[in-house]
C-alpha cells in the first residue's frame, strides 16, 4: 500500500540511501543527501527520482570556473 510518506522519499544516486523529503517535493527542487553531502535535484516526482544537481548546472558552472581560471592566468 502506497502511503503519502512515501511519495516523499528518493533515492540518492550517489550512495543510494534513502532521501526524505519533508513536504511535497516539486521538479528541480534542491535537497543535500544527509549521508554523503551530495547536492541532488528532483528531476521526477512520481517516482520521486533524484539526480545530480549539478548535471543541470553544467554548463553555467564550467562557465564560471573557466572564466575564473583565465582571469587567473592572465596575471592578476
Ligand atoms: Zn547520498
Amino acid at each position: 500500500m502506497m502511503t503519502t510518506e512515501s511519495k516523499n522519499i528518493g533515492i540518492c544516486p550517489e550512495c543510494g540511501a534513502e532521501v526524505r523529503l519533508k513536504k511535497t517535493p516539486y521538479v528541480g527542487q534542491a535537497i543535500t543527501c544527509r549521508h554523503c553531502d551530495s547536492v541532488l535535484e528532483v528531476i521526477s516526482r512520481f517516482p520521486l527520482e533524484l539526480d545530480w544537481a549539478e548535471a543541470s548546472w553544467d554548463d553555467d558552472f564550467n562557465d564560471t570556473e573557466v572564466d575564473r581560471a583565465d582571469r587567473r592566468k592572465s596575471g592578476r
